[in-house]
């Protein structure tokens, strides 16, 4: 327990953030310099064929230590952290035995309050890591790299429990999306994995959205204002038509659980040209063609309808629902959801309202559902995980190993 918040600690230190704006890979340095501290870590701890290669991927094995034949299964985490918040200079703060009540960020400028996080009521006499109101915490995930990291210690000093070979993948760039697009699948070794890179205990996802985008385009022309009687066409009016046609119901902001959504992100506008950026998510495939062929409709619906000016669209694809990857293999979920219920976790599956690297690893042949990490609010200053929650992802995974182990036996 003592390492396991010892290594959460030492990696949140590292500053890793991501850049969508760098098209290396890895796009931030820092991620570099985490993978090198991990590898050595991994060479001390014993773990064969630990490779770092060029584009930031760390990839490692624990090797089985039966004499029979184990699929080999893999855990992944990301290095990076989201560019939504600093990731620079965390200073986390740990309360132990937590009560109740705020929790005072740093200076306490920032709180950490049950009446905005209302799972804070259930986690009375836990220990909390919080950030210190400034950065994100980084749990999201290197509070995965630590379980995971933990797990093949205590599986090396624990010879007695049989597992088959354990396959271990840090990868960079996952909250920019890039972090599937150089996996070695093949390298990897393993017939399936899991990432540990959920929110609360018990959360199991092998769902998710399945994702598009739709770049529409406003074409207008600009004049001088003062000349501009029947010459100029303003496109963003154009877009604000478009914009009204669009179900103004079905947003993130109105959905849950299965519903998908049209989701206008962000607009380029001027009076020449007006990009509106949309993404279409739906858990189901057919209502995402839809959804695609309503932003068609309207395309053409508006261009018939204006005088002057003209709309265009370009649809693409981002990434697809795991669950057809996963659900020919009932075992991969079964096995995890044992997992947990071993180790007193009431497994919850849920479904992911956004795309995993798992997902794009699951349609790259390596079916990869999703195992929480015991963290909450990933992404901002109100980050935060359970001293509690971590062990207990430990668990889970060692207990993944020795069950799979088990499951081949004989
Ligand atoms: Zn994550």
């Amino acid at each position: 327990m003592e390492q396991l918040i010892a290594r959460f600690l030492r990696y949140v230190r590292f500053e890793t953030q991501s850049n969508p704006a760098n098209a290396h890979c890895p796009s931030t340095d820092g991620q570099r310099v985490l993978a090198q501290q991990l590898k050595e870590e991994m060479i001390a701890l014993g773990l064969s064929d630990v490779t770092l290669d060029d584009n930031g991927y760390l990839m490692a094995r624990l090797p089985s230590n039966v004499e029979y034949n184990v699929p080999a299964i893999g855990f992944i985490a990301h290095m990076d952290t989201a560019p939504d918040a600093s990731g620079k200079d965390v200073n986390p703060q740990i309360v132990e035995n937590y009560q109740g009540g705020d929790i005072a960020l740093g200076t306490g400028e920032e709180v950490l309050s049950p009446i905005q996080y209302p799972d804070l009521n259930r986690l009375h006499g836990h220990n909390i890591i919080t950030t210190d109101g400034t950065t994100l915490l980084g749990a999201d995930n290197k509070a995965g790299i630590a379980e995971i990291i933990t797990a093949m210690a205590v599986l090396k000093a624990h010879p007695e429990i049989k597992h088959g070979d354990i396959c271990i993948g840090f990868t960079p760039d996952e909250e920019i999306g890039r972090g599937a697009d150089k996996f070695d699948v093949e390298k990897f070794g393993a017939q399936w994995a899991y990432t540990i890179d959920g929110g609360p205990v018990g959360e199991l996802e092998f769902e998710n959205f399945h994702a598009s985008s739709a770049f529409v385009t406003c074409h207008g022309v600009n004049v001088h204002p003062g000349t501009a009687k029947d010459k100029m066409i303003n496109a963003m009016n154009i877009a604000a038509q478009f914009q009204l046609m669009m179900p103004m119901e079905e947003t993130p902001e109105c959905t849950e659980g299965y519903e998908g959504f049209f989701h206008l992100v962000s607009m380029e506008p001027s009076v020449a040209k007006t990009k509106l950026h949309y993404i279409l998510r739906d858990f189901d495939a057919d209502s995402l063609a839809r959804r695609k062929a309503l932003i068609q409709e309207n395309v053409e619906a508006l261009n018939q309808r204006l005088a002057k000016g003209h709309v265009s669209v370009e649809i693409v694809d981002s990434y697809a629902n795991m669950r057809e990857m996963v659900e020919p293999h009932p075992h991969i979920i079964e096995l995890a959801k044992q997992a947990m219920v071993d180790c007193d976790v009431e497994p919850e599956i849920k479904p992911i309202r956004g795309g995993t690297d798992g997902a794009r690893l699951s349609f790259m042949g390596l079916p990869c559902p999703n195992i929480f990490t015991g963290g909450y609010n990933f992404h901002g200053i109100h980050e935060f995980i359970t001293v509690e929650g971590m062990q207990q992802a430990v668990n889970v995974i060692v207990k993944l190993a020795e069950n799979t182990a088990k499951h081949y036996a004989k």
